[in-house]
């Protein structure tokens, strides 16, 4: 079999490798997750979830070790590893409470004729997941997946696939059955035997846009039920009256935390009017930061080598590099990938780094007179992850709340990721399919609904009811 070797992105080290699954072993784990399938929608609901609450806190009791792992295989800090495990154990949580929140109800619809709603799963299902979040993007996916009876094959990203391998042996720690949750490893060729594969009943995908709506298009001509969350380009407004620290250490967080390799990173700022002061300050903050200390790698070569190209671009078309991360070195990891903050100045809202997903530290400031000119121009824009406002005025933030064209919004928080059980989803380009992929709408992806309606007649003959 074709194996791949895994690099660690903080010293261009080899950490490990995996086997590529052909078609003939995508082939065999989809039959043993059918014969999973058999026993485990039989099993009731509340019985599906004790081996997560054991997963929660098996996961919760080795959390440094999970931690130093996704931090190893995708570049994180360790700190950003651990948020990132926690976040996504959230979910578990909300899958343990599936049997009390997950009911359908029931009513009375004509005498003595009630009409009920009853989930079942679909059968095995599949979970594809990219680089930027090991733990948490199949943890998005696969507890709900289960918790609702189905089985679950899932395929991460071929640059970081020690994380979820090390989660299959966790679950099996806690009890869940063999065969219901599975790790498929591979890249793209992976991808098209699981899209193509016919046992296959749905397919979540997280990835870019442009890989995401490829999927889509394939996993939907397949006859499969599909959510594919895509790429991102997100825009943090700042009006005057905003508060000026408050804001410049919030949007230098969401710009480069995790390095920029966050489908909800900041990656445009639009001031609205004089916001000299403030733009000052995050300049200042953004020189806190430093690559490979306080932040953490790129995945890899080619990546850094794209961000790069940006930044190059941009100031050979006049923009001004107020803080330049291009040619950083990291003291004793010559051969990792490392680019530092990035604050990039006078560009047209039409230019290729106000545009484009870069998906690196890279901030690129537009200045406008109006909230409506800022509405419009984060309007424009394909994507639709995030959107966030910084203001002291609740009618100014509600009126960019209405406005913004994504789905999910920031007030005075740069990174809106809403906590379970309010569920993750973009619009536009950054989401092909219906509902989100967490949450009430995760459970309802995973799952179909058989509506029974039934009436007992008491028959004549029936002398012993009284
Ligand atoms: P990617 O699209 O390159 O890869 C995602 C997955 O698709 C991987 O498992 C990969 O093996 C597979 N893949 C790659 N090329 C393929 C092809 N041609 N056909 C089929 N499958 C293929 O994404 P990435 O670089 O791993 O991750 C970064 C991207 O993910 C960014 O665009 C980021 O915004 C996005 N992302 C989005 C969200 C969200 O919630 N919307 C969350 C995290 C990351």
């Amino acid at each position: 079999m074709k194996t791949l070797d895994v690099i660690s992105p903080m010293d261009g080290q080899t950490i490990g490798s995996i086997e590529i699954s052909d078609a003939v072993a995508v082939g065999a784990a989809v039959g043993r997750a059918q014969a999973a399938f058999e026993s485990w929608r039989a099993t009731p609901v509340k019985e599906r979830v004790q081996p997560l609450f054991r997963f929660k806190q098996l996961a919760e009791a080795n959390i440094g070790e999970l931690s130093e792992l996704v931090s190893a295989e995708s570049g994180k800090t360790v700190g950003e590893a651990k948020a990132g495990i926690e976040k996504g154990l959230e979910v578990v949580e909300f899958a343990t409470s599936l049997p009390f929140v997950g009911q359908g109800g029931k009513l009375e619809v004509s005498r003595g004729v009630d009409c009920y709603t009853r989930s079942y799963p679909l059968g095995v299902v599949a979970g594809i997941s990219p680089f930027n979040f090991p733990a948490m993007v199949p943890l998005w996916m696969y507890p709900i997946a289960i918790a609702t009876g189905n089985t679950f094959l899932l395929k991460p990203s071929e640059q970081v696939p020690l994380t979820s391998a090390r989660m299959g042996e966790l679950l099996l720690e806690a009890g869940l059955p063999e065969n219901v949750f599975q790790v498929v490893q591979g890249d793209k060729t992976t991808v098209e035997h699981i899209v193509d594969h016919s046992g296959i009943e749905a397919v979540g995908f997280v990835g870019s846009t442009k890989i995401a709506r490829i999927v889509y298009e394939r996993g939907i001509a397949a006859g499969k039920r599909m959510l594919c969350l895509g790429g991102a380009k997100n825009h943090l407004v700042v009006v005057p009256d905003a508060d000026v620290e408050v804001t410049a250490k919030n949007v230098v967080a969401s710009a480069t935390g995790c390095a920029g390799q966050r489908c909800m990173a900041a990656s445009v700022l639009i001031t609205v009017g004089d916001c000299s002061e403030v733009l000052a300050a995050i300049e200042a903050e953004m020189r806190k930061i430093v690559a490979g200390q306080n932040m953490g790698a790129i995945i890899n070569a080619a990546a850094k080598e794209h961000i790069e190209s940006y930044i190059d671009r941009a100031e050979a078309a006049g923009a001004t590099i107020r803080v330049d991360g291009r040619g950083v070195q990291v003291g004793g990891k010559s051969d990792g990938f490392y680019v530092g903050p990035t604050l990039i100045e006078g560009v047209d809202a039409g230019s290729e780094c106000a545009c484009d997903e870069i998906f690196g530290p890279v901030l690129t400031v537009l200045n406008v007179d109006t909230l409506d000119e800022a509405l419009a121009i984060e309007n424009e824009n394909p994507y639709g992850n995030a959107a966030s406002i910084y203001t002291t005025n609740g009618a100014t933030a509600r009126y960019f709340e209405d406005r913004a064209s994504s789905g999910m919004i920031g007030v005075n928080i740069g990174v809106p990721v809403p906590r379970e059980p309010f569920s993750f989803g973009g619009w536009n380009e950054s989401k092909f399919g219906m509902g989100d992929i967490t949450g009430t709408d995760g459970a309802r992806f995973w799952t179909k609904q058989k509506k029974i309606t039934q009436k007992w007649t008491v028959s004549g003959q029936q002398n012993w009811m009284s």
